[in-house]
């Protein structure tokens, strides 16, 4: 009886098609994707790292490369003193687990969606600064070894963003990242509601010294 039972449950299925026709298909990603990193850029255009050296400290499969330099007083690449001279990433080693991107203290690095690249030699497994930062529309710079459709333009971040990461409840409903080129400031991660951020104490209107209610 269980044998009928078994070719029961495997009839119901047939016609239930789960596979898609990759890759003239492709399935929305996840918000959370991660993909190739992207090196992002403040809403003014300038650079976010500052060459700290964070990231590259942090990862497990040692395949950041940075070097920081001071910036130029006359033409600065990024607000502060230093910034990211050099900056390389060896997508042979990466594991995509994101390490970098928690540490890194200014948000300069987050990964994007993207993920379908294919190399022939080991000089385009590893991306340079210049292939890394975003371009002048804030979105990242297709290489030419990597397959992108109709959306992938838009596929630039898929970094987390929690209004209170650190679970405090002062941090609820309030934004805590900077601005990025071509985007602004995004919004929290659905379902966290977007909300305005909280005034700080110096600009709370002053208190009434006639001690009325303003009417
Ligand atoms: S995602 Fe992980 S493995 Fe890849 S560069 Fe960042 S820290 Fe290293
Ligand atoms: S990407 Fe972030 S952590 Fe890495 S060197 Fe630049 S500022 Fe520092």
């Amino acid at each position: 009886m269980s044998f009928f039972k078994g070719f029961k449950v495997t009839a119901e299925q047939i016609g239930h098609v789960v596979t898609v026709q990759y890759p003239e298909h492709k399935r929305p990603k996840p918000e959370r994707f991660h993909g190739r990193h992207v090196l992002n850029r403040y809403e003014d255009g300038m650079e976010k790292c500052i060459g700290c050296e964070l990231c590259a400290g942090v990862c497990p499969a040692r395949c950041i490369y940075v070097r920081g330099a001071d910036n130029p007083e006359d033409a600065p690449v990024s607000p502060g003193e230093r910034y990211g001279f050099v900056y390389e990433i060896n997508y042979l080693r990466c594991i995509h687990c994101d390490l970098c991107v928690e540490a890194c203290p200014t948000e300069a690095i987050t990964e994007s969606k993207l993920f379908e690249f294919s190399f022939t030699n080991r000089q385009d497994a590893i991306y340079t600064k210049s292939e890394l930062v975003v371009a002048d529309d804030g979105n990242p710079q297709q290489l030419p070894w990597e397959d992108w459709n109709e959306t992938s333009r838009q596929d630039t971040s898929s970094w987390m963003r929690a209004t209170s990461p650190s679970g405090s409840a002062a941090f609820e409903g309030t934004t805590q990242w900077s601005g990025e080129l071509g985007y602004g400031v995004r919004p929290p991660e659905p379902p966290q509601v977007v909300a305005r951020p909280k005034p700080l104490d110096s600009e709370a209107p002053a208190a009434d010294p006639e001690g009325g209610d303003g009417h």
